[in-house]
């Protein structure tokens, strides 16, 4: 095949065919296709765009270019949801005890942080023994007696993406709606699903900034994963602020537990109970999504998912005294600092972006492709738009490893959030904003 035919057949804007699409990815895959030239490729995406068909050639493509779970035939549907990423979104972590609780089946691969974003596999890292790498034997054998498995991509699934993701990293093509729709997609299509919900985030901490270009993106995504058979939905949801009262791979975790334990904030709960309902209607085990609500919302205050989490981290070779020490614990941190305001008023903003950035230099996510995490630090008791602040009253606290690195956190923090003296029109504190992508 001659690779460099077809880089500039795309660099002039030309359509590939789909077994030239299957040829390059099958090449690159295989080693027989350099990096340099699939960045060139990559590039010429980037500017050029790719047809639906191509988008769907390569999707399927990646997908093929690894081991697909195949699961023994079950009357429990086999469903997933996937976020695009945003700050303290823990969402995954009691949504995959909740819907296993519920009677589906799901195989939720996920991944780590991506720039400032987190990610659910460095969350549950930071739970002593839990094991994020299992074979496709154990996924499967998991999904099937226990309902859930969290865990990440095999080196045998998506080796494709994997490859291209590392390269996209590094050559500045990853806000390219087609290789994201066919990235994502790929992985999602490899767990073999009977129904995927999207959650697509905009705002200052998300890959699409604006509400307009997330629906873009969840139309691409939706309209591609019906196409192959996965009854696919999106929802939109607003990152401008973080998602619940803490960020920070451990923090995360605890505020996880709270939620499964009906203590968690109003927006986590919320946003849980949302993508939990979105799967009952799109799989029709619920007529409406009234009822749907309430069906979670029952399973969740039944106290099922909660042991139904501490039973997945058994099975995963969690150590549960050691997690149950943790989490009594009011910080694992060495500093633990609170950011007073410096006068009363109504919070009206806390950015996600700096928050995010934040937490990430202060060791909770990656500046380079191999950082070691530090999975103690973060922000937790943050202030919500919406809330009355009261002088020298906390608008967040500050885990970090020692007290230089704590009082330079809150200097940055502190720019974060912006109070207003009116009560800002916000309907209640911590509500969020979450639509429908068809809306
Ligand atoms: N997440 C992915 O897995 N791939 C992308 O391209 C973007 C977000």
């Amino acid at each position: 095949m001659n690779f460099l035919a077809l880089i500039e057949a795309k660099r002039e804007g030309k359509t590939l065919a789909r077994e030239e699409i299957q040829a390059l990815v099958t090449a690159f895959t295989a080693g027989q296709m350099p990096d340099y030239q699939m960045a060139a490729l990559l590039m010429a995406i980037f500017f050029r765009g790719l047809t639906t068909a191509e988008t769907a050639a390569l999707t399927l493509a990646m997908r093929d270019s690894g081991e697909v779970l195949t699961f023994p035939a079950d009357p429990r549907p086999l469903v997933d949801k996937h976020s695009t990423g945003g700050i303290g979104d823990k969402v995954s972590l009691p949504l995959a005890p909740l819907l296993a609780c519920l009677g589906f089946r799901v195989p939720m691969i996920s991944g780590r942080g991506l720039g400032i974003t987190g990610g659910t596999l460095d969350k549950l890292d930071s739970i002593p023994g839990f094991q994020t790498a299992l074979p496709v034997s154990k996924i499967i054998a998991q999904v099937q007696g226990l309902g859930c498995v969290i865990c990440g991509q095999t080196d045998t699934m998506v080796p494709a993406d994997n490859k291209m993701y590392a390269l996209r990293d590094a050559s500045a093509t990853v806000p390219s709606i087609p290789l994201i729709v066919a990235s994502i997609l790929s992985k999602k299509l490899a767990e073999n699903l009977d129904a995927l919900l999207l959650d697509v985030k905009y705002g200052t901490a998300a890959f699409m900034p604006t509400k307009a270009e997330a629906r873009k993106l969840a139309a691409a995504m939706t309209a591609l994963g019906n196409e192959c058979g996965v009854h696919t939905r999106a929802i939109l949801t607003d990152m401008n602020t973080p998602l619940g009262r803490a960020a920070g791979n451990w923090l995360e975790v605890k505020e996880a537990v709270a939620c499964l334990e009906g203590k968690g904030p109003q927006d986590l709960h919320q946003l849980v109970l949302e993508c939990a309902a979105n799967l009952l209607v799109q799989t029709q085990k619920a007529p409406t999504p009234a009822a749907a609500r309430r069906l979670a919302d029952d399973c969740l205050a039944s106290g099922a998912p909660r042991r139904k989490w501490d039973e997945m981290l058994i099975a995963q070779g969690a150590n549960l005294p050691a997690f149950n020490a943790l989490l009594a614990q009011d910080s694992t941190a060495p500093v633990a600092l609170e950011l007073p305001a410096d006068r009363a008023g109504y919070v009206s903003q806390c950015d996600a972006r700096i928050v995010g950035e934040v937490i990430r230099d202060l060791g909770g996510g990656r500046l380079a492709q191999d950082s070691k995490l530090d999975y103690r630090v973060g922000v937790d008791r943050i202030a919500k738009p919406g809330e009355r602040v009261e002088k020298a009253a906390p608008l967040c606290r500050i885990h970090a490893p020692d007290a230089a690195s704590a009082a330079a956190a809150g200097t940055r923090l502190a720019a974060a959030f912006q109070l207003s003296t009116g009560k800002p029109a916000i309907p209640s504190a911590g509500a969020r904003s979450i639509s429908s992508a068809s809306d």
